[in-house]
């Protein structure tokens, strides 16, 4: 246990809650910021706080240089990455442990494979976990697009293979349409992630997004539970939960046993999420993140596991004990993303002075937040600024408990989704528990 200093490279929320498993394991802490977070409360939270460059993420955040200048000079002995930013690159990792520092997170090489959608198809079939029918690793040509396409039947989707962020898809409904929309998409990926590699899958209509949590010490690996993130916009999800409500009782332990082969296949290590898509009674390997997800804490509050804490455990060499090969979950999780942003003007961003701010309380209310009243939300970065966690016995008990918190939340100064998300917990699908990935944007949003 204990008495190593571990610093932090990320910013925001999962900042600040990278900081509270530090503290909880006896670390110290060291945050890395840029400019625009030099009065943000991870940096004021830190026990060392170190500028690493201009608010622009690639002076700053996705800069390895300056991050492991700031660990060299801390006397930092780990690196968490958090999520986005350099948590999905595989060089990084790399660059990390070749400094003789702990890298929080599984290894370069599981990182690449997965981070290579086409490739952790191909691996996921490798290991016997169905994938959504498609093409065998990337596309070669526009030929080669139309053959597969044909043989598997429109409408298809075009994707970037180094896609992240529900980005770099292109849906493709008929073969008049395919040449432009493979041209814009593999212009779109070089552009967007530098990588102009494109894979095809089958277009699935109104599918489920599940997903498993797994921990994994590179020799056992046990799962937690799915979370069911079928509430999205824009391929991004908004609500998340657990247990799903939209599967079969009877798909759960082949959910779980799929995600479980996978990582054991690659020898993963650390915490990863294995995302499926559900249609029917079928289930599909989606991806693989190879870090810690902003959904995490539906799972701690299911199965009373500290993520984070855990993440860090396994990073300075604790082994699982596997005794149980799942760790179950115990009534219903809610979270719920609340965005600054402004809903009546398309889900613009919406950052500035956050003037005056509450955040609900009481029993099985979680907020994971770094705001406060006077703070600035910077333009420079990702929208999302709090997170409500709610728990209930049942899942009809979740969402009354999410909207009343919702209710309590007090937000001045900027725009933010929070009534949106009150519609949605109240919307009758949503309660159903029959969401599908499409709905939001195609029962909720269009007039
Ligand atoms: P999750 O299931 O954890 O939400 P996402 O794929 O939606 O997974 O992305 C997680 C985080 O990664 C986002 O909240 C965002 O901060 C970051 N992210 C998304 N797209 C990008 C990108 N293109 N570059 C860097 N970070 C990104
Ligand atoms: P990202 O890396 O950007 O998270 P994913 O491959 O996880 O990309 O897909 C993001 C979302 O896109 C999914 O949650 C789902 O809503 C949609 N999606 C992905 N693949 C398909 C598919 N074959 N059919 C229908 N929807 C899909
Ligand atoms: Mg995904």
């Amino acid at each position: 246990m204990g008495q190593h200093t571990v610093l932090v490279a990320n910013r925001g929320e999962v900042a600040l809650r990278i900081q509270r498993a530090c503290r909880l394991l006896g670390h110290r802490v060291v945050q890395v910021y840029s400019e625009a977070d030099r009065d943000s409360l991870p940096v004021k939270m830190a026990d060392q706080a170190v500028c690493i460059g201009k608010a622009a993420s690639n002076m700053s955040y996705l800069n390895p240089i300056a991050i492991l200048g700031a660990a060299k000079l801390t006397g930092a002995e780990a690196i968490h990455p958090g999520y986005g930013f350099l948590s999905e690159r595989a060089e990084f990792a790399d660059q990390v442990r070749a400094e003789g520092l702990v890298f929080v997170g599984p290894s370069g090489k599981s990182i690449s494979l997965m981070g290579e959608k086409s490739v952790a198809r191909d691996m996921a079939k490798k290991a016997g976990v169905p994938t959504v029918p498609g093409s065998p690793g990337l596309l070669n040509d526009l030929d080669h697009a139309r053959s597969i396409a044909k043989e598997i039947g429109y409408p298809v989707l075009l994707k970037a293979t180094a896609g992240v962020g529900g980005r770099g898809m292109r849906v493709v409904d008929s073969e008049a349409m395919l040449a432009k929309a493979y041209q814009e998409a593999s212009t779109e990926a070089e552009l967007a992630f530098g990588d102009r590699g494109l894979y095809m899958e089958k277009y699935l209509r109104d599918p489920r997004h599940i997903e498993v949590q797994v921990l994994s010490d590179g020799h056992t690996t046990i799962t937690l539970g799915e979370r069911d993130c079928s509430a999205q916009r824009r391929r991004q999800k908004i609500i998340e939960e657990g247990p799903s409500p939209g599967i079969p009782e009877s798909m759960r332990a082949p959910l779980l046993d799929a995600a479980r082969s996978l990582a054991q296949s690659i020898h993963y290590e650390n915490a990863g999420t294995v995302e499926f898509i559900v249609s029917g009674s079928d289930f599909y390997f989606m991806e693989m993140n190879t870090r810690i997800q902003v959904e995490h804490p539906v799972t701690e509050v299911l199965t009373g596991v500290d993520l984070v804490a855990e993440q860090l455990e396994i990073a300075f060499g604790k082994r699982l004990s596997g005794a149980e090969k799942n760790i179950p979950a115990r009534g219903h999780a809610l979270e719920c993303r609340i965005n600054a942003e402004d809903p009546a003007e398309n889900f613009r961003p919406s950052p500035g002075c956050l003037t005056s701010v509450h955040f609900p309380a009481g029993p099985w209310v979680r907020v994971d937040s770094h705001c406060f009243p006077g703070y600035v939300v910077p333009p420079f970065y990702d929208s999302m600024i709090a997170k409500l966690i709610v728990w209930g016995r049942d899942r009809h008990e979740a969402i009354r408990r999410a909207y009343q918190a919702l209710s309590e939340v007090r937000m001045e100064g900027i725009k933010t989704n929070v009534d949106f998300l009150k519609t949605l917990l109240m919307d009758p699908a949503f309660q159903a528990g029959q969401m599908h990935t499409q709905y939001v944007e195609r029962e909720m949003l269009t007039a």
